[in-house]
């Protein structure tokens, strides 16, 4: 499972699987480092194909477009984990692929990310599979209420996610969530009491030095992540316990790229993981304002063999994102002097859809 691969010099081509605005982030970062991208994605005109060196526009599973793309590239990561692990699997047997099939195999369905959470001895919730209406219905008694279902695949940004708190309920809750998620095995959760929600993003290179970025605090509008706040304002033990569990989460994939941990503080002050990203996350944006190295850059750095960056922050930064028509403010926030604008070239505006991001820097404490 270990990867020891070599370094890769400037020039070699990264090959990134994806086009949203990570994988746009993610190339920007590279070039600087003299690194081309070549992205791969079933879509046209991707906020990433608009910056990347090359791009390949097909579906995950066009096996002579994925032997043309490994031909084309030196090394592939990836900007989103719902790539198939059939598709991953097949780039391997030609070039090295990092973070490797086995990371995504674990971070695709929550069963099993769960389950290998508990296997490294990280909290999370309580949980267990969710079979079905009867399965609800006996979580609702043994975890107390409320609880929350959710598909175990598929998921993301709240949808398939529903909360009950009696089993007359179940049969409903459960039909709700099959409509987002038709054949996704499913998970039931206790309803954690949280006080914040927290992420860690962590680096990990080939030669297994780790960095990690402190605990931000993440505010959700409509299960959608609307403000990160760097650092959290927590405790100096609670910060600690986030980054020494988001380390140990990378050591337990042996991961080799860039993973996002996200967690709860429960109210008592417990630190419990939710859900693992293995890629550049949402709430680090604000690393490319505030840190020496951003986390686009720590993945370049770690998927290419170079050594991490340092991590050391210039600024606090509070980072809000430009959901939908939220993007129509461009023109005053470009003349806010206090504010660092990105936006994502997206032509688009639909509800909810991320346009853009918006940073503001603070100075450190
Ligand atoms: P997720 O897709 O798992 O990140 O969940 C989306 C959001 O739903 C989280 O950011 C939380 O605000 C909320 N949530 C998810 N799971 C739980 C839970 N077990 N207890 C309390 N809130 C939750």
């Amino acid at each position: 499972m270990h990867d020891a691969g070599q370094v890769l010099p400037p020039g070699s081509t990264i090959g990134i699987l994806g086009g949203g605005q990570l994988g746009r982030m993610i190339a920007l970062a590279a070039a600087q480092l003299g690194y081309p991208c070549h992205v791969f994605c079933p879509g046209r005109d991707e906020p990433a194909t608009q910056v990347a060196a090359g791009s390949t526009l097909a579906p995950y599973e066009d096996e002579l477009a994925l032997e043309r793309f490994a031909e084309a590239v030196d090394v592939v990561t990836l900007e989103f984990e719902n790539v198939p692990v059939a598709t991953t699997e097949f780039l391997a047997e030609r070039v090295p692929v990092r973070p490797g099939s086995h990371v995504l195999y674990t971070c695709q369905n929550r069963l099993r990310e769960k389950d290998f959470l508990a296997s490294i001895n990280v909290p999370t919730a309580r949980y267990m599979e969710a079979s079905g209406p009867d399965a609800l219905a006996r979580a609702l008694r043994d975890f107390g209420t409320p609880v929350i279902l959710k598909s175990a695949e598929f998921g993301y940004d709240g949808k398939g996610q529903v909360r009950l708190s009696q089993a007359t309920e179940a049969r409903t809750a459960w039909e709700e969530m099959r409509r987002h998620a038709p054949d996704s095995p499913a998970i039931i959760e206790s309803f954690v009491d949280f006080h914040a929600e927290i992420s860690v993003i962590v680096a990990r290179g080939l030669d297994g030095a780790i960095a990690t970025y402190p605990a931000v605090e993440n505010k959700h509008r409509n299960h959608i992540l609307e403000q990160t706040i760097a650092p959290a304002r927590l405790p100096h033990d609670v910060m600690e316990r986030a980054e020494i569990i988001a380390r140990h989460v990378a050591e337990g994939l042996d991961l080799v790229g860039l993973l996002g941990v996200e967690m709860f503080v429960t109210v008592d002050s417990q630190v419990l993981v939710n859900e693992l990203a293995p890629r550049p996350h949402n709430s680090g944006h604000w690393t490319l304002d505030a840190c020496l190295t951003s986390q686009f850059e720590q993945l370049v750095r770690a998927v290419t063999g170079l050594p991490l960056g340092s991590i050391e922050r210039h600024a606090n930064a509070v980072m809000r994102n430009l959901l939908g028509d939220d993007v129509e403010r461009w023109r005053e926030l470009a003349a806010d002097p206090a504010a660092r604008l990105h936006l994502y070239g997206k032509r688009e505006a639909r509800p909810g859809r991320k346009m853009g991001h918006v940073t503001r820097l603070q100075p450190l404490d």
